[in-house]
Order: structure tokens, then sequence, then C-alpha cells
């Protein structure tokens, strides 16, 4: 299930966070996610003890990066033509940042590996997801035991395509078009649907899967949102974080 803190400002999966793993996703009074001095703040306040903070460039591609436990004296990291972050490492902060994008936090306990990623409609058809599951194994994941959240993005209610892409989505999830689609004037995907069945599709248990309930572009209270947004001064984006210890 999807929790919110009302005083602390984010939401997180309760199939996520407990003793030894903390996670979650922004609410917009928390700031601008793009500016270092947010998470600084927030994970002070969160009385966070990490070693690194580590923020994937996000190009909307499907590479995914393996972070080591680095000691060195940076104490944040941005990786380069990443939108995936993966570690088995206690105390790596993997940060990804949003709006109207879906961020997705990953996690499977018992081997102890953490991932994130920034699944737009571009990492979607690519694949990122996919991507993180099969490092996840690769580093002794068992698929039946990952567990998934899948954070704010924007709804079908205000996710408008166009034909071209319409028809670019269709040939790749022909077998979804029933569910992810929806015709009203024009065509509008559900893209946290879609991420959704192709997780189940790629082995991830129904039961391990948190779905969240909000669009990010009608909720201007609590999220920025791109296409609500893009430039306006009050554009930004949320972060989604998720640390071992
Ligand atoms: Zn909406």
């Amino acid at each position: 299930m999807i929790k919110f803190l009302p005083e602390e400002n984010y939401f997180f999966s309760s199939l996520i966070n407990d003793e030894n793993y903390f996670s979650g996703f922004s609410a917009k009074i928390l700031g601008d996610g793009r500016k270092i001095e947010t998470l600084i703040r927030f994970f002070s306040q969160e009385n966070i003890n990490f070693l690194k903070i580590i923020i994937p460039e996000q190009i909307h591609s499907a590479n995914v990066a393996l972070v080591p436990q680095q000691k060195d004296d940076y104490q944040i990291e941005k990786i380069e033509e990443v939108d995936g972050l993966i570690t088995n490492k206690a105390r790596v902060l993997l940060i990804v940042r949003t709006a109207d994008c879906l961020p997705i936090i990953y996690v499977e306990k018992e081997k102890g590996v953490v991932a994130i990623s920034h699944n737009g409609w571009r990492g979607t058809i690519k694949k990122i997801s996919k991507n993180i599951v099969e490092k996840m194994i690769s580093l002794g994941a068992d698929k039946k035991k990952i567990k998934v959240a899948i954070g704010p993005g924007i709804g079908s209610c205000c996710y408008k395509i166009d034909e071209d892409r319409y028809f670019q989505f269709k040939t790749e999830f022909d077998g979804y078009s029933e569910k992810i689609f929806v015709y009203r004037g024009s065509w509008y995907l559900n893209l946290a649907l879609l991420n959704y069945l192709l997780l189940l599709d790629w082995g991830i248990k129904k039961e391990n899967i948190d779905f969240f309930p909000f669009c990010t572009f009608c909720d201007k209270k609590r999220f920025f949102s791109f296409r609500r947004d893009k430039g306006k001064k009050e554009y930004g984006e949320m972060f989604s974080f998720i640390i071992k210890y």
C-alpha cells in the first residue's frame, strides 16, 4: 500500500520500507528535487546516514548503472547517460527526479539489492524496468521476491498522445491495447498501468507491486507536472529515493 506521511510530506510503499530500507516519493512542498539543497535538507531532516547520493543524468534511455560503494570526497555523484541505478551496497542513496514521468523503486530484501528508475514514455518503450529486473537477478535477486513501487506520474485522465505515439505504443504493446488506451476525441495513455502490466509479464508477482493512485497533472497541490507547468516559474520536479542500511 502507498502511504503518505503528512508531517514529512513524502509517500512510501509499505511493501518496501522497514528498519532496513528507507524509500519514498516526495510531495511538491518539499521543493524542487533538481536542486541539490532540496535533497540535502530533506535527508538531513530525516536523519539519513548516507555515504553518497547518486543521481542519474536521465536521458530517456534504458541504461542502468551498477553503483559501487565508494568512500571518496564527493558526497554527491552524477552518473551520465543512465536512467536507472542499482546497488547491493549499504548507505548509498539512489535518486531519480520526475514530473509526470514515472519513478519506480525496486527491492529484493533477502539479497539486499535495491534499484530505482525513471520511466517516461521512451524508457517504457525501451523497457528500462526489464533491464533493472535482469540486473537485480544477476546480483542474486530472486524475481519472485522483488518488490516494486510505481510512483506518481501523469494519469490517463491527462496524458494525451498524438497519433504517432499512439501507433508506436500500439505496435510495441499490442496485447495491452484494450487496457492502456482511452479514446476521448484524442488518444490518452495509461503509462503507469502499462508499466505495471510489463512488470507482471517479466515475472514480478502481483502482490509485490504497489501502484500509485494519483495523477501529477490533476493534483496541483501535491505534485509538479511537466505538461502543466513547463516554462512557468513554479515548475520543478519531485525526487524519489531508496537507501538500504
Ligand atoms: Zn489527471
